[in-house]
Protein backbone atom coordinates (compact mmCIF):
# COMPACT_ATOMS: atom_id res chain seq x y z
CA UNK A 1 0.00 0.00 0.00
CA UNK A 2 1.54 3.43 -0.96
CA UNK A 3 2.34 5.84 1.93
CA UNK A 4 0.82 9.36 1.16
CA UNK A 5 2.27 10.67 4.52
CA UNK A 6 4.21 12.94 4.50
CA UNK A 7 7.03 11.93 7.02
CA UNK A 8 8.77 8.22 6.30
CA UNK A 9 11.76 6.60 6.36
CA UNK A 10 14.37 6.20 3.44
CA UNK A 11 13.86 3.24 1.51
CA UNK A 12 17.70 2.75 1.32
CA UNK A 13 19.19 3.21 4.93
CA UNK A 14 15.79 3.31 6.90
CA UNK A 15 16.87 7.21 8.01
CA UNK A 16 13.94 9.23 8.98
CA UNK A 17 12.69 11.13 6.52
CA UNK A 18 10.23 14.13 5.22
CA UNK A 19 8.75 13.73 1.30
CA UNK A 20 7.48 17.89 0.55
CA UNK A 21 6.95 19.16 -3.36
CA UNK A 22 9.43 21.25 -4.34
CA UNK A 23 8.05 24.85 -4.77
CA UNK A 24 9.71 25.31 -7.74
CA UNK A 25 9.32 21.81 -9.87
CA UNK A 26 6.47 20.60 -7.94
CA UNK A 27 8.58 16.82 -7.35
CA UNK A 28 8.93 15.63 -3.97
CA UNK A 29 11.43 15.99 -2.05
CA UNK A 30 13.13 13.74 0.32
CA UNK A 31 14.74 15.69 3.42
CA UNK A 32 16.06 14.80 6.62
CA UNK A 33 13.61 14.73 9.23
CA UNK A 34 16.12 16.18 11.59
CA UNK A 35 16.50 20.12 10.77
CA UNK A 36 20.18 21.85 10.71
CA UNK A 37 20.55 25.45 12.30
CA UNK A 38 22.12 27.11 9.85
CA UNK A 39 22.82 31.20 9.05
CA UNK A 40 20.22 33.28 6.17
CA UNK A 41 21.23 36.46 5.68
CA UNK A 42 17.82 38.97 5.54
CA UNK A 43 18.09 42.58 3.21
CA UNK A 44 16.64 44.52 6.27
CA UNK A 45 15.33 46.77 3.22
CA UNK A 46 13.24 44.05 1.46
CA UNK A 47 13.02 41.52 3.92
CA UNK A 48 14.52 39.17 1.21
CA UNK A 49 16.64 36.41 1.99
CA UNK A 50 20.13 35.96 0.29
CA UNK A 51 22.68 33.59 0.66
CA UNK A 52 25.31 36.41 -0.10
CA UNK A 53 26.12 40.04 0.57
CA UNK A 54 24.17 42.53 -1.60
CA UNK A 55 26.10 44.44 -4.07
CA UNK A 56 27.18 47.27 -3.99
CA UNK A 57 25.28 47.96 -0.76
CA UNK A 58 27.14 47.33 2.44
CA UNK A 59 27.11 45.08 4.54
CA UNK A 60 25.31 47.24 6.97
CA UNK A 61 22.25 46.37 4.83
CA UNK A 62 21.59 42.42 5.89
CA UNK A 63 21.32 40.66 9.16
CA UNK A 64 22.60 37.16 9.90
CA UNK A 65 19.27 35.37 11.17
CA UNK A 66 19.80 31.62 12.77
CA UNK A 67 16.65 29.42 11.12
CA UNK A 68 16.10 25.71 11.44
CA UNK A 69 16.49 24.20 7.78
CA UNK A 70 16.20 20.91 6.31
CA UNK A 71 18.92 19.17 4.26
CA UNK A 72 18.05 17.35 0.89
CA UNK A 73 18.18 13.41 1.57
CA UNK A 74 20.55 12.58 -1.12
CA UNK A 75 23.28 14.87 0.42
CA UNK A 76 23.24 12.92 3.62
CA UNK A 77 21.97 9.39 2.62
CA UNK A 78 24.77 6.55 2.96
CA UNK A 79 22.93 4.38 0.08
CA UNK A 80 23.26 7.98 -1.77
CA UNK A 81 25.20 6.09 -4.44
CA UNK A 82 22.54 4.05 -5.28
CA UNK A 83 19.56 6.24 -6.57
CA UNK A 84 22.24 7.60 -8.98
CA UNK A 85 21.25 7.87 -12.24
CA UNK A 86 17.86 6.51 -11.58
CA UNK A 87 15.14 8.27 -12.72
CA UNK A 88 11.44 7.75 -13.62
ZN1 LIG B 1 18.82 7.24 2.94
Amino acid sequence: MEDTRMSGQCHSCGAPVLFVASAKSGRPMILDATPQKRIVLIDVETGIPCATLPQPRPSSAVRAHVVDTLVDHHATCPAAEQWKGRRR
